[in-house]
């Protein structure tokens, strides 16, 4: 990962955007910026150079992975360190610095944290709001990360293979969940993406099911929603089955919704390619949706980006303007969803490609009966 080349375009806009450093405290963003892999630390991105401040548990750890950036290891809280070395470096420039104003990202920051930050650092330094500064940058996956993406696609796919092998009726969803993610973690996963969802009868309805103690009873659908973290990097994925060989008195209309939604995602895959709006492939999807009578089930947006983080930049919704590029990766999900009946829902991920997109998700589609 070439994290100076991450830092010099981040510092691209400093001077557009009127600051004279950022202090990136969202834990992706630094993961992004610098490889830092633990749970405290911030990173202040100046134009000097990068200075990463952490505490004592990270110390050897810090300084093993972090790159391109100098690691300080703060004895009393990492806002007083950060303060401390803000004001020996003012001082060492005089007084003809002026004022000096430091970034930081609003959108990560408690309102207790900001206070903290404003206290802790010296007098006549100004705080200016942004964001998204570096989520728009992680949009864009270099291949490095391609690869990882692939990788842990790859493995968040094998897990359904592993579902199909447990489900059954009479089965719990907590148990199918807990043979996928026990899969998950000897096939050397990090951990989920999310906890699994493992929405069967009318709880697939729920577009955001999780797994509970119910069995999975014949004649209705399983939403299964999961993925794995694999070097860093998320899989998201949902495949939707019938239970019991019958469809039963609801079945010819769920089978009927079921292939619209595929459709629909087939659609809207179709759409992908640089140049397009994110919000012109949600219409794909809800075009197909609406003309088989389905759209007002489809109550969701059609996708994400998936990167560092499960959900991330780009949105895939309804009037989003974000212009798809080449290296983006985002999800196609659309879904429709019945209360108290049930609900459908599949997902692949797709790298943004020139004159179109790569379906990462290796999974087939067709209708399922187990
Ligand atoms: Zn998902
Ligand atoms: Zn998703």
């Amino acid at each position: 990962m070439n994290f100076l080349l991450r830092q010099g375009k981040l510092r691209e806009q400093f001077a557009p955007g009127g600051m004279d450093a950022l202090l990136v405290s969202h834990l992706p963003n630094i993961r992004y910026l610098c490889g830092f892999t633990g749970s405290a630390g911030l990173l202040l991105v100046a134009e000097a150079g990068s200075v990463f401040f952490t505490d004592v548990r990270y110390d050897v750890q810090a300084r093993e992975e972090v790159k391109g950036a100098k690691v300080l290891i703060a004895r009393s809280g990492l806002v007083g360190a950060l303060g401390e070395w803000v004001a020996a470096r003012r001082k060492k420039s005089g007084t003809k610095s002026g004022p000096w104003t430091l970034g930081i990202e609003a959108e990560h920051l408690t309102v207790a944290e900001r206070k903290r930050l404003a206290d802790g650092l010296p007098s006549g330094l100004r705080l200016k709001n942004t964001t998204a500064l570096v989520e728009r940058a992680r949009m864009v996956k270099d291949d490095g990360e391609l690869a990882l993406i692939r990788a842990a696609v790859e493995l968040g796919a094998s897990l359904f293979d592993r579902a199909l092998e447990v489900m059954r009726p009479g089965v719990l969803e907590t148990d199918v969940a807990a043979e996928m993610e026990y899969a998950a973690r000897l096939a050397g996963a990090e951990g989920m993406s999310f906890a699994t969802i493992i929405a069967s009868g009318a709880r697939s309805a729920l577009p955001h099911g999780r797994a509970t103690e119910q069995a999975i009873a014949p004649g209705g659908f399983v939403v299964c929603d999961f993925g794995v973290i694999l070097g860093g990097y998320c899989s998201d994925q949902t495949r939707t089955v019938w239970v019991g060989r019958a469809l039963g008195p609801n079945g010819n209309e769920a089978r009927g919704a079921y292939d619209a939604v595929r459709d629909a995602q087939e659609s809207a895959i179709a759409s992908v390619r640089a140049g397009v709006s994110a919000g012109e492939v949600d219409a794909a999807a809800r075009k197909v949706l609406q003309k088989a009578g389905l759209g007002r089930y489809f109550t969701h947006s059609t996708g994400h980006g998936v990167g560092l983080e499960i959900h991330e930049a780009p949105r895939i919704a309804a009037g989003q303007k974000e212009v798809l590029q080449p290296g983006m990766v985002i999800t196609i999900e659309p879904g429709v969803y019945l209360p108290g009946k049930w609900g459908v829902r599949i997902e692949d991920m797709v790298a943004v490609r020139e004159g179109g997109c790569e379906v990462l998700t290796p999974s087939g589609k067709d209708f399922l009966t187990i």
